[in-house]
């Protein structure tokens, strides 16, 4: 018989197949709460004017269609880095950051990971729980060991600090700490400042190598410089550290694939090096990163023009998602008063970490044909004013 009568099915992911099902929906009421892609208060998806405007100037500029480097478009990679860490920052002067356009952000985390599994053998990847649910599958397929580290208080629907550094301090030194940059997914709790700093202290007292996921700079607060706060603080303490990131959500580039691996390590010498083997892991993986997505970003972020409407357009999706938060928060308090959802307006980014349970979410979705992922998790990106009072009655009906 074939080999491949063997293989079994594998269940749907458990993000994208929410959009599967709810697309499959046939009642007029649905909502999709599931996967964290920005939507317009009339809930269709949303091309910034900024993207438009620089797909007008490369479309006039009639590039050809060569292969870009292995590492990527030169200008796109001094953009991504200008925007993580300030265009000014002396670990861009003295030539200490590596950087590779990559498969956006989780193309980058891969090449991250195959990093780690080639140099940084047998050190463990520290997840935070609850995380982003890819994590788990991108380190264990490049063979990388991870745990978890404590992060989600259900108690107080809140940051469980005091588990966190008691789990980071009880790694092995040199482990690897996989941190969020702002706005964590699924929860929408940050540390805050201070936080942040005694996080950098403790890796440094244990030698670990703290890898930033930075997947929604611009959707914390609204500003691109104040939600790359975190990793530049480390930098600054003069901490080696990996990032990805992403320009899927805060350029709504979701389907072109628009990233980069970045190592901001202690010399030029070692980013030469380092880099090298970013290239060489790339090369086996998918050879060169794709070229459009990246001149999109390029030219917006090197244009001083493009880059202020830019922080205009991203101000404006941030300020929508925060208002519906606020609509959902007061809307919830008049229809059940009883119940402190105070949580709702106290996260932030895109998403809000309900504590809704498994069977509730079953309510929200059979009932009220709300989807949602099962772990509680709402993105109010995909909420408008028009549906704050029925997603409210369908919570509220959920938790009673
Ligand atoms: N990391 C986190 C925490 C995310 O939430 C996401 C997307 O949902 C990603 C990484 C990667 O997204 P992409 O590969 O589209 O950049």
């Amino acid at each position: 018989s074939s080999p491949f009568e063997q293989v079994e099915l594998q269940a749907p992911d458990p993000i994208l197949g929410v959009s599967e099902a709810f697309k499959a929906s046939k009642e007029p009421n649905k909502l999709n709460l599931g996967v964290g892609a920005y939507r317009t208060e009339e809930l269709k998806p949303y091309v910034l004017d900024v993207v438009r405007k620089a797909e007008k100037k490369i479309f006039e500029a009639k590039e050809n269609k060569e292969y870009l480097p292995i590492e990527g478009l030169d200008a796109f990679r001094k953009a991504t880095v200008d925007l993580l860490l300030g265009p000014s920052h002396p670990a861009i002067k003295e030539a200490r950051v590596a950087a590779l356009q990559s498969l956006s952000g989780t193309g980058s985390l891969r090449v991250g990971a195959g990093f780690i599994s080639r140099f940084l053998k047998g050190r463990t990847v520290y997840i935070s729980n609850p995380t982003w649910g890819n994590h788990r599958n991108i380190f264990g397929d490049e063979g990388v060991k991870w745990e978890y580290y404590r992060y989600y208080d259900p108690e107080t629907v809140g940051l469980d600090f005091k588990g966190m550094m008691e789990d980071i301090s009880a790694a092995p030194d040199g482990s690897i700490i996989l941190l969020h940059g702002c706005a964590h997914n699924p929860t929408g709790i940050d540390p805050n400042p201070e936080q942040w700093s005694q996080i950098a202290d403790l890796c440094i007292k244990k030698k670990h190598i703290p890898f930033f996921d930075v997947a929604y700079q611009g959707f914390a607060t609204g500003s691109l410089d104040a939600d790359a706060a975190a990793p530049r603080l480390f930098v600054d303490k003069g901490l080696e550290v990996m990032v990805s990131q992403s320009y899927s959500k805060n350029l709504g580039l979701y389907g072109e694939r628009v990233g980069a691996m970045v190592m901001i390590v202690g010399s030029k010498d070692v980013a030469e090096r380092v880099l090298s083997q970013l290239k060489r892991i790339a090369r086996a993986m998918y050879s060169n990163p794709p070229t459009y997505g990246a001149r999109i970003a390029a030219e917006i972020v090197n244009d001083a023009d493009m880059f202020g409407e830019w922080k205009t357009e991203m101000a404006g999706m941030a300020g929508r998602i925060n208002r519906v938060r606020g609509e959902l928060r007061a809307a919830l308090e008049s229809k059940y008063p009883g119940k402190d959802w105070s949580f709702v307006t106290s996260q932030i980014g895109m998403f809000s970490f309900t504590g809704l349970s498994p069977a509730q979410v079953d309510n929200m979705t059979k009932k009220w044909h709300i989807y949602m992922t099962k772990d509680g998790r709402i993105s109010l990106a995909g909420l408008n004013s028009a549906k704050v009072g029925y997603l409210a009655d369908a919570m509220v009906d959920s938790f009673k």
